[in-house]
């Protein structure tokens, strides 16, 4: 049997008609670049999140990027993340002129450990982005708490997380701000390059929607220095079909995860994702982690059974941020997850027959 690691054409059946449609009336009222599309997409996705405003924009990495800026992060600020994380949370500070500073991870989250952001807060210190890594809320009752003591903002890097619940409440809704990416792989794809960006304040959303189209409110009045980051209206018609889809998506990635985590959890050599009590995951990667990672994975490869690593390298051991001078030891807990993960097989359309025999499979390997 084959198991593909993600199959974007599975899911495209089955919405086929919709999207044609879609996309066909998009280019029937040439409405390229933002116009009603995206702001139809924009109402239901604020909606979704339980937010006053949803702004869509170019990227995951523009909406963080943009949200820095609209608090006023620059040159000379620091801001708090993990190094557990792709790598665009940290390039988003940097590209915002700041400096980003890591703290580890909890082992059993693999999210931001709340108990380790105080200590590195400074004088410079401006904000903190958890991000929820792997659709997993990070637990945000103790970073907010920590954030108001300091006067600090929090920026959410919900970029996996679409739809994932913290006590209730929807990722992107907690923080002052909640930053989304809609590349095709994650749990909300566009079919192309997409963004969005969460808020329920209003001069905020005002801001962000003038930085996304040059610093314009009127057309060629140009208030503030802003960016060319917004969304296409293909992306806008194509999100909002999907966009009614998600929570079922959602609940079939966590049937499956609650599938695999059954078959595993047995098993002494594997450590299965925990999905926390405050939490509702999301599963945008089901992360497993294994000893002898190669061997695990070429076994599982011959099988048929694809798999990924999110991600091998933390942020603080990358050329990109060889500049820090964090070396090898810096965030042990990050580090050994990070010398573990193995990504199972996850989207919405695998079939229980093949979850099963992806379980089987590595059940027959530690036999
Ligand atoms: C995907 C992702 C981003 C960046 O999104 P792009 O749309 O690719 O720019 C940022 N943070 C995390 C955690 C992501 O997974």
């Amino acid at each position: 049997m084959n198991v593909p690691f993600l199959d974007l054409k599975a899911q495209y059946r089955t919405i086929k008609d919709e999207v044609h449609a879609a996309i066909n009336e998009v280019i029937e009222n040439t409405a390229f670049a933002g116009g009603p599309f995206v702001a139809a997409f924009e109402q239901e996705f604020a909606k979704f999140c339980g937010t006053k405003h949803a702004i869509g924009v170019g990227n995951g990495t523009d909406a963080l990027w943009m949200a820095l800026v609209a608090l006023g992060v620059g040159a000379g600020d620091e801001v708090i993340t993990t190094p557990n994380t792709f790598i665009a949370t940290a390039e988003a500070i940097s590209l915002a002129g700041a400096t980003p500073v890591f703290v580890d991870i909890e082992e059993k989250t693999h999210n931001m450990n709340p108990a380790a952001i105080e200590a590195v807060i400074t004088g410079k210190t401006k904000a903190i982005i958890p991000v929820h890594l792997f659709g997993q809320p990070a637990d945000m009752d103790p970073i907010m708490a920590i954030a108001q003591k300091h006067k600090l903002h929090v920026i959410e890097d919900a970029c996996q997380a679409h739809g994932a619940e913290y006590k209730g409440k929807r990722a992107g809704s907690i923080g002052i701000i909640g930053c989304f990416s809609f590349y095709p792989g994650k749990n909300l794809g566009a079919y192309g390059e997409g963004g969005g960006i969460t808020t329920s304040d209003d001069a905020l959303a005002a801001k962000m929607r003038m930085f996304r189209d040059h610093g314009q409110a009127q057309k060629y009045y140009h208030d503030i220095i802003g960016w060319n980051a917004r969304l296409d209206g293909i992306q806008g018609a194509v999100l909002n079909v999907k966009l009614k889809y998600l929570n079922n998506w959602n609940d079939a990635r966590r049937k499956h995860a609650a599938a695999y985590t059954n078959g595993l959890s047995a098993l002494k050599d594997i450590i299965v994702p925990q999905e926390m009590d405050y939490a509702r995951h999301v599963y945008h990667i089901y992360a497993v982690r294994v000893k002898e990672r190669d061997k695990f994975m070429a076994y599982l490869n011959e099988k048929g059974i694809a798999c990924g690593i999110h991600y091998p390298v933390p942020l603080h051991l990358q050329k990109a941020y060889a500049f820090m001078a964090k070396g090898p030891g810096s965030f042990p807990v990050a580090e050994k997850c990070a010398s573990g993960y193995v990504s199972l097989p996850m989207f919405a359309e695998l079939t229980d027959e093949q979850v099963a025999y992806v379980v089987e499979q590595i059940k027959g390997y530690y036999a």
